[in-house]
């Protein structure tokens, strides 16, 4: 049976989550769903954001739908998101943003770089190693090409070679790959490709790119189709896949029943296409827009639907032919 670990981490996540799990769950009743509680509440009630029998949960599930953890900016609090990406090998993180005459991946390396976790304080100095991998780029930029081949489009490589030594030798090994699969590419200064992203996003297609920068770039992008609250993603492993929403808890907006769900609904539909239901995640969208279209949103889109509102109306249109 098809096991799905179901995080619904802190602030929105405990609203969206149950609203994309009220979708799969009608698609797919068959499905054993079961709950993991990590989160900072955890560590504000218990001390332990993450335990590691939670990690070994997630482990055990075929795939995690996964809300968003509160990290606060504290000196010795260790990230629960970055540790669940390590602890399985979530390398890939896909984040696609999709509109009208454009249709743009997003692959962000999700294990090292500037997330590696190697830092040094002490009260004179903070470092923090940004740490670029052979094995790490060889891994991501073959993903991105994969996705370039079966979508037959560009692959731009994001980096910022000209200042910082690391993204010299991101970039040279993209390229290689890139030469070597026969792909069209093109590579470009990461801070300029953020700009003439929004100013025309139809020229890219799959964009490779290191972990902050493919971060902050996803972000910036999800101006491209009205906002946070609608781009979804996927972190993919070798063994493992966790789907989530590219925003985070939100604690501006938690418990006011306004946050979108498309973000947290998109992820489940990624997640069944992972598991091989095409048709599943194709009928959500279709869902998804109906209900847009028929002017049911939320605040963040000019409407006044909640969210669970919002999710009523997915699975409604879901009932519908
Ligand atoms: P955020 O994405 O939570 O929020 C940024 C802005 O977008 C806020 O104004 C918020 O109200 C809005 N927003 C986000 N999602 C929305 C939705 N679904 N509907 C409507 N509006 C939405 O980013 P932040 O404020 O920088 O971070 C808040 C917390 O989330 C931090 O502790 C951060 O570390 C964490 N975070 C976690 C993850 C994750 O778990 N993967 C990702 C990003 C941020």
């Amino acid at each position: 049976m098809t096991s799905i670990a179901v995080v619904e981490g802190d602030g929105i996540g405990h609203e969206v989550i149950p609203v994309a799990r009220h979708v799969l769950s009608f698609l797919h009743p068959e499905y054993e769903y079961f709950l993991v509680d990590v989160g900072y509440h955890r560590w504000e009630e218990t001390g332990c954001p993450c335990a590691d029998r939670d990690i070994e949960a997630l482990k055990s599930a075929d795939a995690i739908l996964f809300g968003a953890i509160t990290t606060p900016p504290m000196k010795d609090y260790q990230s629960v998101v970055l540790r669940i990406r390590k602890a399985l090998d979530l390398y890939a993180n896909l984040r696609p943003v999709s509109g009208d005459g454009f249709d743009i991946i997003i692959v962000r390396e999700n294990t090292e770089g500037l997330y590696s976790g190697i830092e040094v304080n002490d009260p004179h100095r903070a470092t923090t190693l940004r740490v670029v991998t052979r094995k790490g780029t060889e891994r991501i930029v073959r993903k991105a090409i994969d996705l370039a081949q079966r979508k037959k489009g560009l692959l731009t490589i994001g980096h910022k070679a000209n200042v910082i030594k690391s993204d010299v030798f991101f970039r040279d090994i993209c390229i290689t790959e890139a030469k070597k699969a026969g792909i069209r590419f093109n590579d470009k200064y990461i801070d300029a490709l953020a700009l003439d992203l929004l100013q025309h996003p139809d020229r890219y297609n799959i964009v490779v790119t290191t972990n902050m920068f493919g971060d902050i770039l996803s972000d910036v992008a999800s101006f491209l189709v009205g906002g946070l609250g609608l781009v979804p993603s996927a972190n993919i492993g070798e063994h493992h896949a966790l789907f989530e929403p590219v925003h985070g808890s939100a604690p501006d907006i938690a418990g006011k029943d306004c946050a979108n769900p498309v973000a947290a609904i998109r992820s489940a539909a990624m997640m069944l296409e992972y598991l091989g239901d095409n048709s599943g995640a194709v009928r959500i969208e279709q869902a998804i827009r109906h209900v847009i279209s028929a002017g049911i949103k939320t605040r963040d889109l000019g409407g006044r639907a909640g969210t669970k509102e919002f999710g009523d109306a997915v699975v409604k249109a879901l009932h519908e032919p």
